[in-house]
This record gives C-alpha cells, sequence and structure tokens, in this order.
C-alpha cells in the first residue's frame, strides 16, 4: 500500500506570504523557509511585522481567497488521488489554507494553527507538534504504508529524507545543490513521472 505526501506552498499553491507580500507592498514579507531555515524565528519576524502595519487575518484571508492554487494543481491532484491516497503536508495554518483546499476539492491537509485577539490581529502560532512532516511520514511507515513524499524547500527534507521515496518540486538552487540524493521536477508532468517510477520500485 503506498501513500503520497505533498507539500503545498511552492508545489500545489503559491507561497503564501509571498503573495501577500506583494499585495501589500511589504518586502520583508517576502521572507520564507528558503531565505530563514530556521521556522520559529521566521514566524516570529512575520508576526511582528504583521502587528506593526496593522494587518489581521481578514485582510490576509482576502488575498488567500484571490490568489487560488496553481495553474494545473487541480487537474494533477484529481489524477493522483485517482491512483493514490494523498496527504498534504504543510507549514501553513487552517486559517490561510482553507480557500485554497476548497479550490484543490478539500484534499486531507495536516498543518498548524493561529491565534487572533478579537480585533483579528495574529497574536501567536501553535505548531501541533516539532517536525510534523517528518512524524507524520514516520507515523505513516508504522501503519505499513510505503511513502512517496515531494516538496519545494528546505522545510521538506527531513519528509523526503523519512520517506521512502522524496521527489524535489521545482527547488531553488541551493537545495538542489545541499540535497543531491533526490530526483528534482521541475513541472507536473515530471512530478507525474518522478511518482510513477518511485512507485515502480517500491
Ligand atoms: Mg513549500
Amino acid at each position: 500500500m503506498q501513500l503520497v505526501c505533498l507539500d503545498l506552498e511552492g508545489v500545489l499553491a503559491p507561497e503564501i506570504w509571498i503573495e501577500f507580500s506583494r499585495r501589500t507592498g511589504i518586502p520583508e514579507l517576502s521572507r520564507t523557509t528558503r531565505d530563514e531555515p530556521d521556522y520559529d524565528k521566521l514566524m516570529r519576524y512575520r508576526l511582528t511585522l504583521l502587528a506593526q502595519h496593522k494587518l489581521g487575518l481578514p485582510d490576509i484571508q482576502k488575498v488567500i481567497a484571490a490568489m487560488g492554487p496553481m495553474p494545473g494543481a487541480r487537474d494533477f491532484l484529481d489524477d493522483l488521488r485517482s491512483r493514490f491516497q494523498v496527504i498534504i503536508l504543510s507549514d501553513t495554518f487552517y486559517e490561510f489554507a482553507m480557500p485554497l483546499m476548497r479550490q484543490l476539492g478539500m484534499p486531507t491537509l495536516f498543518c498548524h494553527k493561529l491565534e487572533a485577539n478579537a480585533d483579528g490581529m495574529l497574536v501567536n502560532y501553535h505548531l501541533r507538534m516539532a517536525e510534523q512532516k517528518r512524524e507524520a511520514v514516520r507515523r505513516f511507515k508504522e501503519l505499513n504504508f510505503k511513502v512517496i513524499a515531494a516538496g519545494d524547500s528546505y522545510n521538506d527534507t527531513a519528509m523526503l529524507g523519512e520517506a521512502h521515496a522524496g521527489i524535489l518540486f521545482h527547488p531553488p538552487e541551493n537545495v538542489i545543490r545541499e540535497f543531491p540524493q533526490y530526483p528534482v521536477s521541475m513541472n507536473y508532468a515530471e512530478l507525474d513521472a518522478e511518482i510513477r517510477r518511485a512507485s515502480a520500485s517500491l
């Protein structure tokens, strides 16, 4: 029995913070795990910036609702889900992701949660657990699944390492250089081919 775990941002949907940064004109908000591998440091930085600019959850949700998934993502995912059980493992938050999940046909998503105050300002974030992508893959293996995982960035590499087969999707050059053990796919046709190849080898 095989299971496919996919990252969300950079694979099925745009980077939420980068798109938000572009639309609000706050360049500092475009920092991602590609630039800062320390996730807690990155999140504290983001929350501080949002508070400084008096931007709350409703502002962010408005942008995300209009963003939509990447072109072709829904078709790719629908086809993949007809052949495999698929779980999306993401370091985003349910409050951010739900408008995108609706447009992707409501696939299963494991991610984190935000905390807003009465004014809608974000005051904290809650990781369900540390290293949840890798831990999820580990637990799926304990349930006797063979796991194929794909992601685009640093925060996916532990998940790729834990999986029986790991695949990079449209990664930045530095990730390709640092993790040469994973095949690189640059579009959905290539990712689909790598998943089929991995599936045949497990
Ligand atoms: Mg990503």
